[in-house]
């Protein structure tokens, strides 16, 4: 009995230090030194040099294995924050809670941290059993074991082009698996944010979920209210711009993660305009991305947030509030919603609300209001916003056809496709909510 307890209290506790790693040749993963960056070469000969041992480490590692062109670099090493910084003319030791060092280069910046010892119980946990401090050093063995997954858990020396593998993590990533390393729900309790890293890794490499791994996120979800809205926040940032937002999303609802870690999820994509109109945002959004186009997080917090602003909008109405400033409360009471789960920066948040008060004014289409519309700065956004609306089928497609002819068109041309201005305000006031105007525009958020 004891010593089955013993037994699984040691297999939570990971390996132990001083274990011996796989060594893998540069025949079976197959990264030769020149896909590092060349940044992260000179800073780990430099620390390698000066007597310390330096790896290239978890995400770089595990997509040039799988053929991914890696985003960053990130250096892991026996040599204290202190010991780096001193090491380079450019280094600052960063954060607090995690110190590590910004190492720059030309260009380029690196990650440099410290090897970490797993968690005892000395560990600052909050009461949930969440991480508060991690600078306690330990050994590579140490660190490898307290990272997330197997595939995460590889250190990659330039000098030798071997692979150290503590955990299996080769072989799981060539046979599709992500495993997480020790007791899956010890380390979601110590980490909640791993549920929503597992979910982002396997739609991002295309892997299966391991089971044991899988199947306590369901009960867990909850777990993700204690994470700080700003970690959740950079968390959703990353898992909305891998490029896979879709698979993403689709993964969090079948392992029901969307609940209240995005209220704006478990709203939209219950309804099915809702759920049309943020599917096509986030499938455009994963094609700029793979297409390397630029992105913004502002237009697509105001695709995922519309259908609330549509809601409260339309509530407002229909108690007797005036139409204009009826969205701007609405807009500012489901920003303010968010705010408590969602760290949307202050930035984000005026560019959101941009694009949602230019939605109204692509109804007019005649005189003076449709003309200054094309000087907005935010035109181009807006409209992107509008062609979107359109497609989940809210507004009728001829609304933003007129609009992509309008802004392609010319002097008399586009002239002649404005409509006549008078009259438009006696029949506008007698709309109903949901109604449609004379020049086809939805006018009032639909019912
Ligand atoms: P990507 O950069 O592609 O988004 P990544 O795995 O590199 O993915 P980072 O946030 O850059 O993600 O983390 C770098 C490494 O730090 C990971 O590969 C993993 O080894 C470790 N790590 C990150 N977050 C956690 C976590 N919550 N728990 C344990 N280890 C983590
Ligand atoms: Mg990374």
């Amino acid at each position: 009995m004891i010593r089955k307890l013993l037994r699984r209290v040691f297999r939570v506790a990971t390996a132990p230090a001083g274990i011996a790693p796989a060594v893998i040749p540069v025949a079976r993963h197959g990264i030769h030194r020149e896909h590092i960056s060349a940044g992260a070469r000179r800073t780990c000969e430099a620390l390698q040099q000066a007597g310390h041992r330096a790896y290239v480490v978890g995400g770089a590692v595990r997509d040039l294995i799988a053929g991914i062109v890696p985003k960053d670099f990130d250096i892991a090493t026996d040599a204290t924050p202190d010991q780096v910084r001193a090491l380079f003319r450019r280094a600052r030791i960063i954060g607090r809670r995690f110190q590590i060092v910004h190492v720059m280069q030309g260009a380029e910046t690196l990650e440099v941290s410290t090897f970490r010892a797993a968690h005892d119980a000395d560990t600052q946990k909050d009461e949930h059993g969440r991480v508060l401090r991690d600078n306690v050093w330990g050994s590579q063995a140490d660190d490898a074991a307290r990272r997330d997954f197997t595939i995460n858990a590889l250190f990659y020396d330039p000098a030798s082009e071997t692979v150290l593998d503590y955990h299996h993590g080769v072989a799981d990533l060539k046979q599709k698996t992500l495993r997480i390393i020790g007791e899956p729900r010890a380390r979601y309790r110590e980490d909640p944010v791993r549920m929503l890293r597992a979910i982002r890794l396997s739609a991002k490499l295309g892997l299966t979920i391991d089971p044991e791994a899988k199947a306590p996120i369901r009960d867990m979800a909850a777990l993700m209210e204690n994470v700080p809205a700003a970690r959740v926040f950079d968390e959703m940032l990353k898992l909305l711009f891998s490029g896979h937002a879709v698979e993403c999303v689709k993964r969090l609802r079948d392992e029901g993660l969307h609940h209240g870690l995005l209220p704006l999820l478990d709203v939209i994509l219950e309804q099915p305009l809702g759920e049309k109109f943020v599917m096509l945002a986030l499938a455009s959004t994963d094609s700029r991305i793979r297409a390397g186009k630029p992105t913004s997080p502002g237009f697509l917090f105001a695709t995922l947030l519309w259908n609330e602003v549509l809601a409260n909008w339309e509530a407002r109405i229909k108690r007797g509030e005036v139409r204009m400033p009826a969205l701007f409360e609405a807009m500012d009471e489901v920003l303010d919603q968010q705010s408590e789960k969602l760290a949307i920066t202050r930035r984000i948040s005026g560019d959101v609300k941009d694009i949602w008060a230019l939605q109204p004014r692509f109804e007019k289409r005649s005189g003076k209001s449709a003309l200054r519309l094309l000087e907005q700065p935010r035109l181009r956004a807006g409209y992107d916003f509008l062609l979107l609306r359109a497609q989940s089928g809210e507004v009728p497609m001829e609304l933003a056809e007129w609009w992509t002819n309008f802004q392609n068109a010319e002097g008399e041309a586009r002239m002649a496709m404005l409509l006549p201005e008078t009259g438009t305000k006696k029949r506008r006031r007698k709309r109903a909510p949901g109604g449609k105007s004379r020049d086809g525009g939805a006018v009032e958020p639909a019912a």
